[in-house]
Formats: structure tokens, C-alpha cells, sequence
């Protein structure tokens, strides 16, 4: 079958099961230019919670479908690449936290939304890396554990310094390999352009950089400047900013071998046909407990304006 006639299939596959296609924006960009909404992890599954249809098909990482599922319990939520993970997502026991607290139960326990919906029901509150510090300096504790991500965490201790914040040893697998040389070696050879990064690289590295923030705020930073923008993110944030928003302006990647998320790239065409005709992909079951405590997180998020 050709890119069309695949393409063509998945339209009429859609309207026929009453299935909305999210995708991720580090998808491969045929998978983003395939979807019916596309944005950040978070966007995604609170987009999806009001639409009207039974059938949800998600383009991303396990968490993402299950996150969707948490908000959207009624539908039925299928994740297009069925061995698509996060690592970090499970970088901590969920009993381990439930010790935690028990042992701790003055300290906040804040998780951010790159975690298991079990991960997720263990803790107080759920973060985005957008709202983790508006969220957490808001806080009543004194006392915060932030997981799993330590990068995410330490530029979150650092940005609330009201607050006493233990980080997990957790890392994402793609944003930790990032080194000050290359930030250095990508600011020599394209000075006065402005550096846009995530977080969840480590802080050594952000501090080279003109701005932080979530998918969302690094695409809206980099579409409100008038020239050039370097993005330090997986690579699928600058193919997608070129491919949608340049005009007359680049957007360049750093390290574009070293920032490419194997399991985001792992949802092909063919993926994502199967998974809307329901020949494919994983359907996500979440026990009603599990989901009902994850959902408290998230919903305390939402309280707080996260
Ligand atoms: S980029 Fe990192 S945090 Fe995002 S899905 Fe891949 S491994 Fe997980």
C-alpha cells in the first residue's frame, strides 16, 4: 500500500469505529500529520476527555495512554505501538513511595505526569514540567519528594527555594545524555541564537540556555522570536516547528542522533491503521483504584492551576 491508500484507510477506519487519533509531538511527523490532535503528554489526555467519541487511539509512550485513560475512563483508549515505554515512567517502586509517605507523611509527595497511573495513585500530586513550579512553591508542605526525574526536580528545588525538595535518581534516558559542550559547540557555531530547553536535561546544561520549559512553552518561545531558534529537545519538537511553523526562520536541533526517543519513534503508519481499524495495538485496562487514586493527583494538579 502506498502512503496515500494508507492514509485514505485510516480516515474512513476513524469515522467508521468513531476513533480521535492524539499524537505526541515527538511522533514521526507522517504520524502527526495523521492525527486529529497534537501537542504534550497532558494536553493530549485533557483534550480528549470532553469529544464525543467511544474510541481513543494514542501515538506516544504507555504513561500517555494510561494518562488518558485515568481522564477518560469511559472510552475505550488503545496505545498505537503496543511495546512503545518510557523508562523513566517506572524508575521507582510504587511501594517504595508508599513506605515513603508512611514513614514521611509531613512531605508532599509530587509526581511528575512521566510516571505509571501505579506510581501516579502513590502520590499527593501530579506535575507537568510547565506547572511543577508554579505547583509546588504553592504547596502547604515545607517538605517535598519529587519524582522520579532529578534533572526536572533539581531545576524545580532551584526555582523554590522556600521549599526543602529531596529528588528521586531518576533521569530520562534521552534528555540526560545532553553535555554543556554541545549547548557550547551549537551556541559557537550559530551566535545571538537563542537556546530553548526542557528541564529534564540536566541543570549544568540549562544554565547555558535562554529559556526552559515543557514541549508547549519551548514551541511557544520559539515561534514568538523573529529570528532563528537552537531546540534542545527530542528531535521531533524542531522537525515539527519547521515542518508547521518556520516562515522564514530555522529552527535547529542539537545533537539530533543523541535527542531521538527510540520508543517515540517506534508508531508506524501501518501501527496506527491497525490500531483504528482495532486489529492493533495495546488497549489500556487500569483497575478502578488505581485509576481513582491517580486521578486525585491529577486532579489536585488541576486545583492548583497546573
Ligand atoms: S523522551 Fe524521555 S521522558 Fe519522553 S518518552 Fe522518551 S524516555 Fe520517556
Amino acid at each position: 500500500m502506498t502512503t496515500q491508500e494508507i492514509l485514505e484507510q485510516i480516515k474512513a477506519a476513524k469515522a467508521a469505529t468513531d476513533t480521535v487519533i492524539l499524537a505526541h509531538t515527538y511522533q514521526p511527523p507522517e504520524i502527526v500529520d495523521a492525527a486529529d490532535i497534537t501537542g504534550d503528554s497532558f494536553k493530549l489526555s485533557a483534550a480528549v476527555a470532553d469529544l464525543p467519541n467511544k474510541r481513543v487511539v494514542m501515538c506516544g509512550v504507555d504513561f500517555m495512554a494510561e494518562t488518558v485513560k485515568i481522564l477518560s475512563p469511559d472510552k475505550q483508549v488503545i496505545l498505537a505501538s503496543p511495546d512503545a515505554t518510557c523508562p523513566m515512567a517506572t524508575q521507582i517502586d510504587p511501594m517504595r513511595v508508599r513506605a515513603f509517605k508512611q514513614a514521611n507523611p509531613n512531605t508532599a509527595v509530587c509526581c511528575y505526569i512521566n510516571t505509571t497511573a501505579a506510581l501516579k495513585a502513590e502520590c499527593d500530586i501530579c506535575v507537568t514540567s510547565s506547572s511543577a513550579v508554579k505547583i509546588v512553591s504553592a504547596l502547604k508542605e515545607q517538605e517535598i519528594l519529587f519524582i522520579p526525574d532529578q534533572n526536572l526536580g533539581r531545576f524545580v528545588a532551584e526555582n523554590c527555594p522556600d521549599k526543602t525538595v529531596t529528588v528521586w535518581d531518576g533521569y530520562c534516558p534521552v534528555h540526560n545524555q545532553l553535555t554543556p559542550e554541545d549547548i557550547l559547540a551549537i551556541k559557537a557555531e550559530h551566535p545571538h541564537t537563542p537556546v530553548a530547553i526542557h528541564p529534564e536535561c540536566k541543570p549544568e546544561v540549562v544554565a547555558l540556555c535562554d529559556m526552559a520549559g515543557s514541549t508547549a512553552d519551548i514551541i511557544r518561545f520559539a515561534k514568538a522570536q523573529s529570528g532563528n531558534v537552537i531546540i534542545a529537545t527530542e528531535r521531533g519538537v524542531s522537525e515539527y516547528l519547521n515542518l508547521h511553523e518556520a516562515g522564514d526562520k530555522q529552527y535547529i536541533q542539537v545533537c539530533p542522533h543523541t535527542l531521538t526517543c527510540p520508543d517515540m519513534k517506534m508508531t508506524s503508519l501501518a501501527d496506527l491503521l491497525a490500531a483504528v481499524k482495532g486489529e492493533g495495538g495495546k488497549e489500556m485496562k487500569l483497575d478502578e483504584t488505581t485509576r481513582l487514586n491517580a486521578k486525585k493527583a491529577i486532579d489536585k494538579m488541576l486545583a492548583y492551576g497546573g
